[in-house]
């Protein structure tokens, strides 16, 4: 589960630990203390995770991360990858500097790639697995100030279709989350009250509802949805 420190990533590692039983790999960036406290809020609910701290953008590191675990722990399966990491450093195009895009690019599109190659060998061997890429409407709909942004998120979404043709055979299904506005420190900056009118629920999302819809899709219940993009956005955008 990747940026699980805070925000939907915190709310989905939870609900994957209380709704599934699974054992919680937690990754952050650097965010320790945020980190602590997505591991125990799992485990005083009765659940197990351990810390995972990599920069998904990393493609090295990740792999050693991710090779070093399954060494370790070659008697577990990975069931359910859930790529959530992901940045926001807003511009328009005229402004944007390079490292702008290079860094969401990098971090939530390139991130997914970097952890999902080195899990979905694990997945192919096993013939079993859940992945589930948190896109964004801004992949969707494109949103202006965030070309860099929604690029990363539609690439997500191609790559959550393609992928999910190539290993739907192995009983390995590939989903895509999308959603519009949610209160985390993401959206933090944003004028709530002016952007809500346009929702028409009238309201942003709270992450335990992205969180709840995840666990579905992760669950064996959802065993013959694959190539999907799930939109939740209180009817913002369809
Ligand atoms: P957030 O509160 O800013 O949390 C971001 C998480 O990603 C943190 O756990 C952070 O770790 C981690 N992260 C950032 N860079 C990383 C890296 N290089 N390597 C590993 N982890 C990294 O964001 P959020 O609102 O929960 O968003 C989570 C996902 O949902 C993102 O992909 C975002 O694009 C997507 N999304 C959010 C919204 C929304 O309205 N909030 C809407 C649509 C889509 P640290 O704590 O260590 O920094």
């Amino acid at each position: 589960m990747t940026g699980a420190s805070r925000g939907l990533g915190r709310a989905v590692a939870i609900n994957l630990a209380k709704d599934l039983g699974l054992h919680v790999l937690i990754n952050y960036a650097s965010n320790q203390a945020a980190a602590e406290e997505t591991l125990k809020a799992i485990v005083d609910a009765g659940g197990s995770a351990e810390l995972m701290p990599f920069d998904v953008a990393d493609h090295d590191t990740t792999k050693q991360n991710l090779e070093e675990w399954f060494s370790k722990n070659a008697d577990y399966q990975l069931e359910v990858l859930v790529n959530n990491a992901g940045i926001t450093k807003d511009n328009l195009m005229v402004f944007m500097e390079e490292e702008q895009f290079d860094q969401v690019v990098n971090i939530s599109l390139k991130g997914m790639y970097n952890v999902t190659r080195h899990v979905l060998q694990h997945m192919v061997r096993k013939r079993y697995g859940r992945i589930i890429n948190m896109a964004s409407l801004s992949g969707l709909k494109g949103v202006p100030g965030q070309v860099n942004y929604s690029a990363a998120k539609g690439g997500m979404i191609a790559a959550t279709k393609a992928l999910s043709q190539e290993v739907a055979k192995r009983k390995i299904t590939v989903n895509a989350v999308a959603p519009g506005f949610i209160t985390s420190d993401m959206t933090k900056d944003l004028d709530e009250n002016q952007l809500k009118s346009y929702v028409p629920m009238n309201r942003f999302g709270e992450p335990e509802e992205v969180a709840d819809l995840v666990s579905f899709l992760a669950s064996k219940k959802a065993a013959y949805i694959t190539g999907e993009v799930i939109n939740i956005n209180g009817g913002l955008y369809s």
